[in-house]
């Protein structure tokens, strides 16, 4: 079998009510998928992390850069096809866009093989050590309403998301350190004292500031602190973990088993968070858990995008071994998204509808049946929804 297209599309529509966490604001959903087109009519699917006009030009390298490499490959040649992508890539990017673009081709090629082997790719990837995969709900972005307006409204949000199902819950801080610890206190609130939780600061702090917050985070009993400070500050990620009793998490803005390799070997985390659609798709992914796993820190992958990405991550959480191992160990979790997301919801034939799993299972998703990722985009929305 030979790949004979690569193409992107991207998606994206005017979202109802604005959305915004430390470093920005957003009013526009967006998606970047890939198709990878073969000469016996088999089509797989991936996806690119990085939203809007990052999209647009990570597009010009899946279509322009990289499919003239992979033209004529055999599609379940997936490893040898990311090293020859990788190798004529690097001298021009070892993370970031380049490699985001890499990924989505590479799930793709995944996709393929699964449909080529008939076989999930929970199975392609070892196999499943869990039928079904715990969830959490991530809401409580920001708004730019005042400070008193923010904790009514989260205290609500993370109540609604406690009441919805779901295992733990997951928030926005960035109002600077004062009013975040006012936010995480009404998040606290509205799910009592047992409830988990966690904060997701996208990297908006100093050390001293995080230290602060974190001090406020160890006293209400929080899971973990995400990405409190700079991906590029090591030392204070090290600082922090040693520092505090919370877990410190992160990891989406790492990019291939190079990058990983410092955070991993500084024991910069305890739970690190990889991007499957950034850090250079399952192939790598694959790797830096492997990594991950050699140090015995715990994974829970980073989920963000359409229900191709959700589902590509359902598999890779099925098939993760537990670690260290042991009758009762803490289970990864999905990362889901509660805000207004219509490419997770409505891009699929046969929606997940995820949500609904999760108020009747009490927390679980299961993973798609079928080979490969087990879905398939719905042509129509596609083109409902692609932006040229
Ligand atoms: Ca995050």
């Amino acid at each position: 079998m030979k790949i004979t297209r690569v193409k992107s599309h991207i998606l994206q529509y005017e979202l109802d009510r604005e959305l915004g966490y430390s470093q920005q604001f957003y009013s526009r959903r967006s998606a970047h998928l890939v198709e990878v087109q073969t000469d016996e009519g088999l089509t797989g699917w991936g996806e690119c992390f990085g939203p809007g006009n990052v999209a647009i030009a990570n597009r010009t390298i899946v279509e322009e850069v990289i499919q003239p490499m992979i033209l004529g490959c055999d599609p379940v040649d997936r490893d040898a096809i990311w090293h020859n992508v990788y190798n004529l890539l690097r001298d021009h990017g070892q993370k970031g866009m380049p490699i985001q673009a890499l990924s989505g081709v590479d799930i793709a090629l995944w996709d393929l093989t699964g449909k080529i082997a008939g076989l999930p790719l929970c199975k392609l990837a070892g196999g499943r050590h869990r039928d079904r995969v715990p969830v959490y709900g991530y809401g409580m972005m920001l708004g730019r309403e005042d400070i008193d307006a923010h904790v009514s409204r989260f205290r609500d949000e993370a109540a609604g998301i406690k009441e919805a199902g779901f295992v733990a819950t997951k928030m926005k801080v960035g109002l600077g350190h004062r009013n975040d610890i006012r936010l995480i206190e009404a998040v606290r609130s509205g799910i009592g004292e047992e409830f988990p939780f966690m904060v997701d600061a996208n990297h908006c702090y100093t050390v001293a500031d995080a230290f602060y917050v974190g001090q406020a985070l160890d006293e209400m009993n929080a899971y973990w602190f995400e990405e409190p400070v700079a991906p590029e500050d090591l030392d204070g990620y090290g600082e922090l973990r040693t520092r505090l009793k919370t877990n410190i998490s992160g990891g989406e803005a790492e990019f291939t088993r190079w990058g990983w390799r410092h955070l991993l070997e500084g024991r910069c985390l305890d739970i690190a968070q990889p991007e499957v659609c950034a850090l250079g798709g399952i192939s790598e992914y694959l790797k830096v858990l492997a990594l991950a796993h050699t140090h015995f820190t715990p994974v829970v992958n980073h989920v963000w995008g359409s229900a191709v990405a959700v589902a590509a991550n359902l598999h890779l959480l099925a098939a993760m071994p537990p670690v260290p191992g042991g009758l009762n160990p803490r289970e990864p979790m999905l990362e889901f998204d509660t805000t207004d997301n219509l490419f997770r919801d409505d891009l699929l034939v046969e929606p997940m509808d995820i949500p609904a799993q999760v108020r009747r299972s009490g927390g679980y998703a299961s993973v798609p049946e079928g080979p490969g990722l087990g879905v398939e985009p719905d042509p129509g929305f596609i083109e409902r929804y692609s932006v040229t």
